[in-house]
Protein backbone atom coordinates (compact mmCIF):
# COMPACT_ATOMS: atom_id res chain seq x y z
CA UNK A 1 0.00 0.00 0.00
CA UNK A 2 1.05 3.57 -0.55
CA UNK A 3 2.99 5.06 2.28
CA UNK A 4 2.72 8.44 1.35
CA UNK A 5 0.04 10.11 3.81
CA UNK A 6 -0.46 13.54 1.93
CA UNK A 7 -1.19 11.47 -1.38
CA UNK A 8 -4.07 10.15 0.37
CA UNK A 9 -5.31 12.94 1.76
CA UNK A 10 -5.24 14.54 -1.66
CA UNK A 11 -7.20 12.02 -2.78
CA UNK A 12 -9.82 11.59 0.00
CA UNK A 13 -10.43 15.03 -0.28
CA UNK A 14 -11.76 14.16 -3.93
CA UNK A 15 -13.17 11.12 -2.64
CA UNK A 16 -15.31 13.88 -0.43
CA UNK A 17 -16.40 16.00 -3.24
CA UNK A 18 -18.48 12.77 -4.87
CA UNK A 19 -22.17 13.42 -3.78
CA UNK A 20 -24.31 9.97 -3.47
CA UNK A 21 -23.97 6.63 -4.57
CA UNK A 22 -21.24 4.08 -5.05
CA UNK A 23 -18.84 6.65 -2.76
CA UNK A 24 -20.88 6.41 0.10
CA UNK A 25 -21.77 8.95 3.19
CA UNK A 26 -19.22 11.88 3.02
CA UNK A 27 -16.16 11.42 4.84
CA UNK A 28 -14.74 13.63 7.63
CA UNK A 29 -10.73 12.24 7.34
CA UNK A 30 -10.11 14.31 11.16
CA UNK A 31 -13.19 12.30 12.81
CA UNK A 32 -12.04 9.02 11.06
CA UNK A 33 -7.95 9.46 12.85
CA UNK A 34 -9.53 10.56 16.03
CA UNK A 35 -11.98 7.42 16.82
CA UNK A 36 -9.64 5.20 15.21
CA UNK A 37 -6.75 6.57 17.56
CA UNK A 38 -8.29 6.88 20.82
CA UNK A 39 -8.31 3.43 21.71
CA UNK A 40 -5.01 1.47 21.86
CA UNK A 41 -7.09 -2.24 21.96
CA UNK A 42 -6.28 -3.73 17.93
CA UNK A 43 -9.41 -5.13 18.26
CA UNK A 44 -11.51 -2.18 18.74
CA UNK A 45 -9.22 -0.21 15.77
CA UNK A 46 -10.20 -2.71 13.34
CA UNK A 47 -14.12 -2.98 14.59
CA UNK A 48 -14.33 0.67 14.17
CA UNK A 49 -12.32 0.56 10.52
CA UNK A 50 -14.93 -1.42 9.34
CA UNK A 51 -17.78 0.90 10.30
CA UNK A 52 -15.96 3.42 9.12
CA UNK A 53 -15.37 1.91 5.64
CA UNK A 54 -18.78 -0.10 5.54
CA UNK A 55 -20.32 3.57 5.38
CA UNK A 56 -18.19 4.04 2.45
CA UNK A 57 -18.11 0.58 0.34
CA UNK A 58 -21.09 -1.16 2.27
CA UNK A 59 -19.01 -4.35 2.08
CA UNK A 60 -20.61 -7.37 3.92
CA UNK A 61 -17.69 -8.65 5.37
CA UNK A 62 -14.12 -8.77 6.31
CA UNK A 63 -10.72 -10.72 7.42
CA UNK A 64 -7.69 -9.20 9.28
CA UNK A 65 -4.81 -11.57 9.53
CA UNK A 66 -1.72 -10.37 11.37
CA UNK A 67 1.49 -11.11 9.59
CA UNK A 68 3.66 -12.36 12.78
CA UNK A 69 1.00 -14.81 14.62
CA UNK A 70 -1.84 -15.41 11.74
CA UNK A 71 -4.18 -14.09 14.01
CA UNK A 72 -7.08 -13.27 12.60
CA UNK A 73 -9.91 -11.14 13.50
CA UNK A 74 -13.09 -10.90 10.90
CA UNK A 75 -16.73 -9.61 10.72
CA UNK A 76 -19.81 -9.59 8.50
CA UNK A 77 -20.50 -12.48 6.22
CA UNK A 78 -18.44 -13.82 3.34
CA UNK A 79 -19.05 -13.33 -0.23
CA UNK A 80 -17.76 -13.85 -3.30
CA UNK A 81 -15.85 -10.13 -4.65
CA UNK A 82 -13.01 -10.06 -2.12
CA UNK A 83 -9.82 -7.37 -2.12
CA UNK A 84 -6.94 -7.69 -0.37
CA UNK A 85 -4.70 -4.97 0.84
CA UNK A 86 -1.73 -5.60 2.64
CA UNK A 87 -1.42 -3.07 5.82
CA UNK A 88 1.81 -1.44 7.06
CA UNK A 89 3.78 1.29 8.85
CA UNK A 90 7.01 3.00 8.61
CA UNK A 91 8.22 0.28 6.50
CA UNK A 92 6.98 -3.10 8.54
CA UNK A 93 4.32 -5.20 7.23
CA UNK A 94 1.66 -5.68 9.86
CA UNK A 95 -0.99 -7.58 8.14
CA UNK A 96 -3.49 -8.18 5.37
CA UNK A 97 -7.17 -7.07 5.31
CA UNK A 98 -9.90 -8.82 3.24
CA UNK A 99 -13.33 -7.26 2.32
CA UNK A 100 -15.98 -9.41 0.70
CA UNK A 101 -18.73 -8.45 -0.77
CA UNK A 102 -21.51 -10.05 -3.41
CA UNK A 103 -20.53 -7.02 -6.42
CA UNK A 104 -17.08 -6.07 -7.34
CA UNK A 105 -15.03 -3.34 -5.71
CA UNK A 106 -15.03 -0.14 -8.07
CA UNK A 107 -11.35 1.47 -9.09
CA UNK A 108 -12.78 4.58 -7.15
CA UNK A 109 -13.92 2.14 -4.37
CA UNK A 110 -10.52 0.89 -4.08
CA UNK A 111 -8.86 4.06 -4.32
CA UNK A 112 -11.02 5.26 -1.18
CA UNK A 113 -10.17 2.27 0.83
CA UNK A 114 -6.65 2.52 0.23
CA UNK A 115 -6.42 6.22 0.84
CA UNK A 116 -8.51 5.78 4.41
CA UNK A 117 -6.19 2.66 5.36
CA UNK A 118 -3.14 4.83 5.10
CA UNK A 119 -4.88 7.45 7.48
CA UNK A 120 -5.72 4.20 9.37
CA UNK A 121 -1.95 2.85 9.71
CA UNK A 122 -0.66 4.67 12.11
CA UNK A 123 -3.02 3.79 14.52
CA UNK A 124 -3.35 0.26 13.66
CA UNK A 125 1.00 0.28 14.27
CA UNK A 126 -0.01 1.84 17.76
CA UNK A 127 -2.50 -0.61 18.55
CA UNK A 128 -0.02 -3.56 17.25
CA UNK A 129 2.68 -2.24 19.64
CA UNK A 130 0.24 -2.04 22.68
CA UNK A 131 -1.07 -5.86 22.36
CA UNK A 132 3.36 -6.81 21.77
CA UNK A 133 3.88 -5.09 25.01
CA UNK A 134 1.07 -6.39 26.71
CA UNK A 135 2.18 -10.02 25.28
CA UNK A 136 5.87 -9.44 26.74
CA UNK A 137 4.54 -7.86 29.95
CA UNK A 138 2.73 -11.94 29.90
CA UNK A 139 5.54 -13.92 28.75
CA UNK A 140 8.27 -15.37 31.50
CA UNK A 141 11.50 -14.56 29.35
CA UNK A 142 13.41 -17.84 30.12
CA UNK A 143 10.71 -20.50 28.74
CA UNK A 144 8.31 -18.39 26.43
CA UNK A 145 5.39 -19.79 28.68
CA UNK A 146 3.31 -17.34 30.01
CA UNK A 147 4.05 -15.79 33.50
CA UNK A 148 1.96 -14.70 36.54
CA UNK A 149 0.49 -11.85 35.05
CA UNK A 150 -0.75 -14.29 32.13
CA UNK A 151 -2.08 -16.60 34.50
CA UNK A 152 -4.07 -13.97 36.41
CA UNK A 153 -5.47 -11.71 33.51
CA UNK A 154 -6.19 -15.45 31.28
CA UNK A 155 -7.50 -17.77 34.07
CA UNK A 156 -10.19 -14.82 35.25
CA UNK A 157 -10.75 -14.72 31.38
CA UNK A 158 -11.40 -18.49 31.47
CA UNK A 159 -12.76 -19.39 34.89
CA UNK A 160 -15.34 -16.38 33.48
CA UNK A 161 -16.24 -18.67 30.38
CA UNK A 162 -16.29 -21.69 32.37
CA UNK A 163 -19.25 -20.48 35.05
CA UNK A 164 -21.00 -19.18 32.03
CA UNK A 165 -20.67 -22.38 30.21
CA UNK A 166 -21.25 -24.19 33.22
CA UNK A 167 -18.01 -26.42 32.39
CA UNK A 168 -15.25 -27.27 35.52
CA UNK A 169 -11.83 -26.21 35.53
CA UNK A 170 -8.72 -27.37 37.10
CA UNK A 171 -5.58 -26.16 39.09
CA UNK A 172 -2.54 -28.17 39.00
CA UNK A 173 0.55 -26.31 40.95
CA UNK A 174 3.98 -28.03 39.89
CA UNK A 175 6.96 -27.87 41.42
CA UNK A 176 10.24 -29.21 40.46
CA UNK A 177 12.03 -31.72 43.23
CA UNK A 178 15.33 -30.74 44.75
CA UNK A 179 15.92 -28.35 42.29
CA UNK A 180 18.58 -26.27 44.35
CA UNK A 181 20.56 -29.45 44.30
CA UNK A 182 20.97 -30.10 40.39
CA UNK A 183 21.86 -26.27 40.39
CA UNK A 184 24.12 -26.92 42.32
CA UNK A 185 25.67 -30.14 40.76
CA UNK A 186 25.40 -29.31 37.19
CA UNK A 187 25.55 -25.42 37.23
CA UNK A 188 23.13 -22.82 36.69
CA UNK A 189 22.61 -23.11 32.88
CA UNK A 190 21.51 -26.69 33.18
CA UNK A 191 19.24 -25.98 35.39
CA UNK A 192 18.25 -23.32 32.87
CA UNK A 193 18.10 -26.14 30.04
CA UNK A 194 16.20 -27.89 32.21
CA UNK A 195 13.30 -25.84 33.07
CA UNK A 196 12.91 -24.67 28.84
CA UNK A 197 13.03 -28.67 28.66
CA UNK A 198 9.54 -28.68 31.29
CA UNK A 199 8.03 -25.81 29.38
CA UNK A 200 8.33 -27.70 26.47
CA UNK A 201 7.09 -31.28 28.06
CA UNK A 202 4.10 -29.28 29.77
CA UNK A 203 3.14 -27.64 26.18
CA UNK A 204 3.31 -31.44 24.57
CA UNK A 205 1.23 -32.85 27.68
CA UNK A 206 -1.56 -30.53 27.77
CA UNK A 207 -3.78 -29.60 25.35
CA UNK A 208 -3.24 -26.03 23.53
CA UNK A 209 -6.83 -24.66 25.25
CA UNK A 210 -4.80 -25.08 28.00
CA UNK A 211 -2.67 -22.41 30.04
CA UNK A 212 0.68 -23.43 31.45
CA UNK A 213 2.66 -20.70 32.90
CA UNK A 214 6.25 -20.36 35.13
CA UNK A 215 4.89 -18.85 38.22
CA UNK A 216 8.50 -18.17 39.19
CA UNK A 217 11.60 -20.01 40.40
CA UNK A 218 11.12 -23.64 39.24
CA UNK A 219 7.03 -23.49 40.14
CA UNK A 220 4.64 -23.91 37.37
CA UNK A 221 0.89 -24.11 36.93
CA UNK A 222 -2.01 -25.57 34.33
CA UNK A 223 -4.74 -24.61 33.85
CA UNK A 224 -6.85 -26.83 32.45
CA UNK A 225 -10.86 -25.53 31.44
CA UNK A 226 -12.74 -28.11 31.11
CA UNK A 227 -11.53 -30.38 33.07
CA UNK A 228 -12.96 -31.91 36.40
CA UNK A 229 -10.77 -32.99 39.03
CA UNK A 230 -10.64 -37.02 37.98
CA UNK A 231 -9.74 -35.47 34.31
CA UNK A 232 -7.25 -32.98 35.78
CA UNK A 233 -5.38 -35.70 38.38
CA UNK A 234 -4.94 -37.86 34.92
CA UNK A 235 -3.26 -35.23 32.93
CA UNK A 236 -0.93 -34.19 36.35
CA UNK A 237 -0.20 -38.06 36.30
CA UNK A 238 0.94 -37.62 32.59
CA UNK A 239 3.06 -34.69 33.09
CA UNK A 240 4.51 -36.64 35.89
CA UNK A 241 5.89 -39.01 34.24
CA UNK A 242 7.05 -37.10 31.31
CA UNK A 243 9.06 -35.20 33.55
CA UNK A 244 10.91 -38.20 35.61
CA UNK A 245 11.24 -39.19 31.88
CA UNK A 246 13.66 -36.18 31.11
CA UNK A 247 16.96 -36.65 30.22
CA UNK A 248 18.61 -33.12 30.31
CA UNK A 249 21.63 -31.26 29.83
CA UNK A 250 25.61 -32.46 29.95
CA UNK A 251 27.55 -34.01 32.47
CA UNK A 252 29.05 -31.92 35.76
CA UNK A 253 30.53 -28.69 34.48
CA UNK A 254 29.90 -29.05 30.31
CA UNK A 255 28.89 -26.32 29.07
CA UNK A 256 24.93 -27.16 28.71
CA UNK A 257 23.22 -27.53 25.48
CA UNK A 258 19.59 -28.09 25.22
CA UNK A 259 18.90 -31.47 24.83
CA UNK A 260 16.54 -34.54 26.16
CA UNK A 261 19.28 -37.10 25.86
CA UNK A 262 21.66 -36.00 28.90
CA UNK A 263 22.28 -37.52 32.46
CA UNK A 264 20.73 -35.31 34.12
CA UNK A 265 17.13 -36.53 35.63
CA UNK A 266 14.13 -33.94 37.53
CA UNK A 267 11.33 -35.18 39.07
CA UNK A 268 8.23 -32.89 40.04
CA UNK A 269 5.42 -32.93 42.84
CA UNK A 270 1.93 -31.59 41.47
CA UNK A 271 -1.04 -30.45 43.36
CA UNK A 272 -4.41 -30.47 41.80
CA UNK A 273 -7.36 -29.05 42.35
CA UNK A 274 -11.14 -28.58 40.94
CA UNK A 275 -12.49 -25.09 40.62
CA UNK A 276 -16.07 -25.27 42.61
CA UNK A 277 -18.68 -22.90 41.81
CA UNK A 278 -17.55 -20.21 45.04
CA UNK A 279 -14.17 -20.82 44.89
CA UNK A 280 -12.05 -17.83 42.96
CA UNK A 281 -8.67 -18.69 40.94
CA UNK A 282 -6.40 -17.94 43.80
CA UNK A 283 -7.97 -19.83 46.27
CA UNK A 284 -8.06 -22.96 43.89
CA UNK A 285 -4.36 -21.75 43.35
CA UNK A 286 -3.90 -21.93 47.29
CA UNK A 287 -5.70 -24.72 47.34
CA UNK A 288 -3.59 -26.75 44.78
CA UNK A 289 -0.19 -25.14 46.11
CA UNK A 290 -1.44 -26.77 49.36
CA UNK A 291 -1.51 -30.28 47.86
CA UNK A 292 1.16 -29.35 46.46
CA UNK A 293 3.34 -29.02 49.82
CA UNK A 294 1.52 -32.21 51.28
CA UNK A 295 2.82 -34.57 48.31
CA UNK A 296 6.36 -32.59 48.95
CA UNK A 297 5.82 -34.08 52.41
CA UNK A 298 5.06 -37.36 51.05
CA UNK A 299 8.18 -38.08 49.38
CA UNK A 300 8.01 -36.03 46.37
CA UNK A 301 7.63 -37.23 42.52
CA UNK A 302 4.30 -37.58 43.17
CA UNK A 303 0.32 -36.22 42.54
CA UNK A 304 -1.73 -35.05 44.78
CA UNK A 305 -5.17 -33.83 45.33
CA UNK A 306 -6.56 -30.66 47.14
CA UNK A 307 -9.71 -30.14 49.09
P1 LIG B 1 11.89 -28.88 46.83
O1 LIG B 1 11.90 -30.29 46.35
O2 LIG B 1 11.52 -28.78 48.26
O3 LIG B 1 11.06 -28.01 45.97
O4 LIG B 1 13.42 -28.39 46.75
P2 LIG B 1 14.03 -27.31 45.78
O5 LIG B 1 15.49 -27.37 45.90
O6 LIG B 1 13.46 -27.49 44.42
O7 LIG B 1 13.39 -25.98 46.36
P3 LIG B 1 14.04 -24.60 46.80
O8 LIG B 1 12.87 -23.68 46.87
O9 LIG B 1 14.88 -24.80 48.03
O10 LIG B 1 14.99 -24.19 45.65
C1 LIG B 1 14.55 -23.77 44.42
C2 LIG B 1 15.75 -23.57 43.55
O11 LIG B 1 15.38 -23.21 42.23
C3 LIG B 1 16.64 -22.47 44.03
C4 LIG B 1 17.19 -21.85 42.80
O12 LIG B 1 18.56 -22.13 42.69
C5 LIG B 1 16.47 -22.54 41.66
N1 LIG B 1 16.00 -21.61 40.68
C6 LIG B 1 15.02 -20.68 40.79
N2 LIG B 1 14.92 -19.98 39.63
C7 LIG B 1 15.83 -20.46 38.77
C8 LIG B 1 16.23 -20.14 37.45
O13 LIG B 1 15.67 -19.23 36.79
N3 LIG B 1 17.23 -20.85 36.87
C9 LIG B 1 17.85 -21.85 37.56
N4 LIG B 1 18.82 -22.52 36.94
N5 LIG B 1 17.52 -22.16 38.83
C10 LIG B 1 16.53 -21.48 39.42
MG1 LIG C 1 11.36 -27.16 44.14
MG1 LIG D 1 9.78 -24.02 44.64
Amino acid sequence: MNRDGNAHNLRLVSAKGRTTGDAGTPFDALAFVQSLSSSLELGTVLARLQEHLHAQVHHSGWFFILQESDETWSGGDEDRHRIEYGMSANGETMGSLILMRGRRFTDDEQQLIEALLGLAAPALANALRFKRLNENLETDELTGLGNRRAFEKQGAQWLADCRRQDRPMSVLAIDLDHFKQINDEYGHSVGDDILRLVAQTLRSTTRESDLCVRMGGEEFLAVLPGADLSRAMECAERIRLALASLRAGATAGDESTLQSNGSVKVTASIGVAGIGPNATLQSAYQAADEALYAAKRAGRNRVLAGN
